[in-house]
């Protein structure tokens, strides 16, 4: 019985002792990304995978970084990897 109600207010406090941690992709990033748009090929893939950080200029035909600051992480750094010329970086 004691057991039962322990574990019962343990329950009903729980919420307020944990403190939940960021997952990846989320929260706020300490690290903003760019691209050397010299070097861009204007593939389009990096707006293909991300399009909420990365768009194409149609009239330049280079990639431009629409939002440095954020954007979910995973799909940034898949942009990364497949950019066929390797322009795109973090920085700190
Ligand atoms: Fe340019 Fe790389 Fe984006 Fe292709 S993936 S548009 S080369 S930045």
């Amino acid at each position: 019985m004691w057991l039962a109600i322990i574990t019962k207010i343990i329950g009903l406090i729980q919420p307020f002792l944990s403190v939940a941690k960021p997952q990846k992709g989320e929260g706020k990033m300490n690290k903003r990304v760019y691209i050397d748009e010299e070097e861009c090929i204007g593939c389009g893939s990096c707006e293909e995978i991300c399009p909420e950080v990365f768009k194409l200029d149609e009239g330049s035909q280079k990639a431009e970084v629409i939002k440095p600051e954020g954007g979910p992480e995973a799909l940034i750094e898949e942009a990364i990897e497949t950019c066929p010329v390797e322009c795109i970086h973090w920085e700190e």
